[in-house]
């Protein structure tokens, strides 16, 4: 018989909550649940200073899901709805003030690292399109080209491409109880959720269920020892971006820009995303940033090129480098084959690899020891 929101309830009714001892199907704390066959997903609202306290509840919510018959795969997050330092919702300060928890202006929460895990960038974009997950997959493969063990993982679940853009087919195995093995290819380890969701799964999954997904699968794969975990990050700068720059150890941002004004106003928005949560800036890249002839190599600046080196000077971030848009680059992003493995020698490849370098001096300079936000 299929599964219905009332068997789960049932199963959650035996929950209970530390402080007050209330079950968890009655706190109200349950946000929409997800049944997908034997799949059942969910949240549990919390404030983000909860997260250490809420993380058994979240434990044993989803050992009572998975005693249920007929669930195979339970995936239950914490969602705080109100990211620490903005003005908390009404719920979310009733929940405060139930709980006898520091208001805001209390010390900023710290996210926990990822075990094993050195370094976590995050490759951000204002908007869709501008090219951030062929820079996240060339920058990783150079990054790895420079002599570092990398790890790359897809969050962008308004249309996660890293699968394609490395060639990866077949789904992720599980190791134990629920820690998956990343994928692998070009000597990088490689998670997305676009191994986990099928492609007609419906997009009500975006939102803070989304983040809760992906904080999840951020620590439940075993990436083993990695020097830097690349994170493509969904494009925009929305709530649930701000969130998940939140809620991820990160250790510093690149953001992708096109030279197009636009796109540019659009990265602006990107830094100022990643500065509000204290996010060190590694740079700006600016991405299609001329055009070179493929029959004859000719350069053109088809856009006022060099748009995203004068933002970045007046953000007082560092600028990157330049990117040409190029067949070969589209070609071997689409083809499953990222320019800088299967055609090092190329300049384009150079250029990524450039990019690497800039990248792994900033994680080694003055952006590391910047403060960050993080959730405990
Ligand atoms: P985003 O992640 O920002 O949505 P993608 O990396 O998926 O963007 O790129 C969008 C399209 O543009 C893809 O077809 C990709 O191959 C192509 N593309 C990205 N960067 C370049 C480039 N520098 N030159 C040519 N094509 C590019």
């Amino acid at each position: 018989m299929a599964l219905s929101q009332n068997d789960i309830l049932r199963a959650l009714e035996l929950v209970k909550l530390p402080a007050s001892g209330q079950s968890l199907a009655a706190s109200g704390r349950i946000g929409d649940i997800l049944i997908d066959g034997g799949k059942v997903i969910f949240a549990i609202g919390i404030d983000a200073t909860e997260a250490g306290a809420m993380e058994p509840v979240r434990k044993a919510a989803e050992s009572a899901v998975s005693g249920i018959p007929g669930v195979t795969q339970v995936l239950v997050g914490l969602t705080a709805d109100k990211a620490p330092g903005r003005a908390p919702s009404q719920a979310a300060e009733a929940r405060r003030q139930a709980h006898g928890q520091p208001g805001p202006g209390g010390p900023v929460p710290k996210a926990a690292g990822i075990p094993g895990v050195k370094q976590i960038i995050a490759v951000a974009s204002g908007k869709g399109g501008v090219g951030k997950s062929t820079t996240t997959a060339n920058l990783a493969v150079g990054l790895a080209t420079l002599g570092l063990k990398v790890g790359v993982l897809d969050a962008d679940i308004y249309g996660p491409s890293v699968p394609k853009i490395f060639g990866i087919t077949g789904k992720p195995r599980l190791v134990s109880g629920r820690t998956l093995a990343p994928m692998e290819a070009y000597g990088l380890k490689i998670m997305s959720i676009g191994f986990l969701i099928d492609e007609e799964t419906p997009m009500i999954w975006r939102g803070p269920m989304v983040i809760s997904a992906i904080t999840q699968m951020l620590r439940e794969v075993a990436w083993g020892e990695l020097d830097v975990l690349v994170v493509d990050m969904p494009p925009g700068t929305g709530d649930a971006q701000l969130t998940m720059a939140q809620q991820t150890p990160l250790a510093g941002a690149v953001i992708v820009s096109t030279p197009q004004d636009l796109a540019l106003l659009d990265a602006r928005r990107g830094v100022a995303m990643f500065k509000k949560v204290e996010v060190p800036i590694l740079g700006i890249v600016e991405n299609m940033s001329y055009f070179i002839c493929p029959e004859c190599g000719h350069r053109s600046d088809i856009f006022a090129h060099g748009g995203a080196r004068h933002e970045a000077e007046r953000l007082h971030v560092p600028f990157l480098g330049e990117i040409p848009l190029a067949m070969p680059i589209r070609e071997t992003s689409d083809g499953g084959r990222p320019i800088v493995a299967s055609d090092p020698d190329s300049a384009h490849a150079k250029a990524y690899v450039a990019l690497a370098r800039q990248v792994k001096a900033g994680l080694a300079g003055p952006a590391r020891a910047a403060p960050r936000i993080v959730i405990e």
